[in-house]
């Protein structure tokens, strides 16, 4: 049987930033993922002769530090997108515009930025570490997003507006998510106000998002095993067996990189502690669908537009431009929650017809006959379910919520969604792995003093 010190279960930034901890520290560490690349709900396509768009993760704001570290480490380089007018796209009227606030009438803006206000005010008083302790804590996690924002959202559009901003965040409906999971990521991203100016302000990837993921994995060399799907986690007196069709590899410690819907997949023995299985049990994925329109040129920079679109009333709320500099014109499309599960059962004809047609809503008739089409259907991945990340609903963060980081005897829980800071982010997931590996070598040293 194989042996390390520490098993890592998956190979996405939070499980590569874990072993990388570990193995600075001197520690051994076996890295076992399921599919046959690392980098996870990261991941490149190539377009053209080879350039890079991300069907997964892309965007790095100024607040992601520790990804900025990384992409530095690694040589990694970013690009910021031209700046030019995005678009407000109502059925068939479309309002270039410019900075934050989208073209709307002052009363819909001002009534906006109240509710904005009072969510800010809100989310301050979460506890990142403890939700469940948040005053009125009880009473927000029995409620729905949707039922705050009905009954402080009154005005239509405004309310309009906000559920396509945080289904567009969060690839879930407000009617799913609690109000208490809301404020909880809105704290995670540092507030609302930080939130938005992080989202604008953003860089992509020449070469992709997970080219420091691929790096790392490199690095790995031996350590890495692909195509090692975990089916089973036994703890014994005298460490973990970590199992699947590869066969068992022995440790002190695993660390359990991937979100918690994933990781109830894995049969454990002794079965784990009612909380944490129940956790894994009513914490979903989001749904996203991710595509991209290649054309010849960016034809849209022609007007002075940046490719950014916020579409109110259409099944792709959002729109980006993600040419490549020198690269050949790219058009990417996020289509979440339950738009995302609508197309995701259409025949793939039907749902490029759709996109397409979103697309030529915003940019004219010049988007209509991409040469080129990449999409993935995130929810389709065995591995990851669905995306960006989990969500909570009503009534998980104050029942089960303190299971989601607690250690179960040799078992460490890693993945974004564990993270306090930038949770559903690549941000997050890369902070989860540290914070991982430091509780792991921590548990070492107490018993090597002891
Ligand atoms: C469409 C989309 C757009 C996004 N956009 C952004 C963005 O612009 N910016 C941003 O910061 N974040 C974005 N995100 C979120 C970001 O990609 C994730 O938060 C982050 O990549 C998660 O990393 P992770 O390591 O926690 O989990 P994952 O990346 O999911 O890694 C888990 C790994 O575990 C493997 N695995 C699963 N089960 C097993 C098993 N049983 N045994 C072994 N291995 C297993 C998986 O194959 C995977 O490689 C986006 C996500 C999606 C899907």
């Amino acid at each position: 049987m194989d042996r390390a010190d520490v098993v890592v279960v998956g190979a996405g930034y939070a499980g590569l930033c874990a072993a990388r901890a570990l193995r600075a520290s001197g520690r051994d560490v076996v890295v076992l993922e399921a599919g046959d690349r690392v980098g996870g709900r990261t991941l490149t396509a190539r377009v053209g002769d080879g350039w890079a768009v991300d069907l997964g993760g892309q965007w790095i704001s100024g607040a992601h530090t520790s990804f900025a570290a990384l992409a530095e480490e690694y040589g990694a380089a970013t690009y910021t997108p031209p700046t030019g007018a995005d678009l407000l796209v109502e059925g068939v009227v479309r309002r270039p515009f410019t900075g934050a606030r989208p073209p709307l009438p002052t009363l819909v803006l001002v009534v906006l930025g109240q509710a904005m206000w009072r969510l800010e005010r809100m989310a301050a008083r979460v506890d990142l570490a403890r939700p469940w302790t948040t005053p009125g804590a009880d009473r927000l996690d029995s409620m729905t997003a949707a039922t705050w924002l009905r009954r402080n959202l009154p005005e239509r559009r405004a309310r309009h507006l906000a559920e396509v901003m945080i289904g567009e965040e969060l690839c879930v409906d407000v009617g799913s998510i609690s109000m208490l999971g809301l404020l909880t990521t809105i704290r995670s991203a540092g507030g609302v106000d930080a939130g938005i100016t992080a989202e604008t302000v953003t860089r992509l990837f020449v070469d992709g998002a997970d080219g420091p993921a691929l790096a790392m994995g490199e690095e790995l060399g031996q350590a890495l095993r692909l195509g090692a799907a975990v089916t089973s986690i036994r703890q014994q007196g005298d460490g973990v067996r970590v199992g699947g069709a590869f066969g068992d590899v022995h440790a002190e410690h695993v660390i359990v990189a991937v979100p918690p819907a994933i990781a109830g997949r894995i049969a454990y023995d002794p079965p784990l502690p009612a909380a944490r299985d129940q956790l894994t049990q009513r914490v979903p994925m989001g749904s996203v669908l991710k595509s991209f329109a290649v054309y010849e040129r960016p034809f849209w920079r022609d007007d002075g537009l940046t490719g950014q679109s916020l579409n109110l009333h259409d099944p792709v709320p959002v729109t980006f431009d993600a040419t490549r500099p020198g690269g050949p014109g790219v058009l990417g499309a996020l289509v979440p929650g339950r738009a995302a599960q609508r197309l995701a059962a259409l025949p793939a004809s039907d749902r490029r017809a759709m996109i397409v047609g979103s697309l030529v809503r915003a940019f004219g008739h010049a988007a209509r006959n991409p040469i080129e089409w990449h999409e993935k259907v995130w929810a389709d991945d065995p591995y990851a379910r669905g995306g960006y990340g989990a969500y909570f609903p009503p009534g998980v963060l104050t029942t089960v919520g303190s299971a989601l980081r607690q250690p179960v005897g040799a078992i460490h829980w890693a993945g974004s969604e564990t993270a306090t800071e930038w949770s559903g982010y690549i941000e997050g997931a890369i902070r989860s792995g540290e914070r991982a590996a430091a509780e792991v070598l921590a548990v070492h040293r107490s018993v090597t003093a002891a």
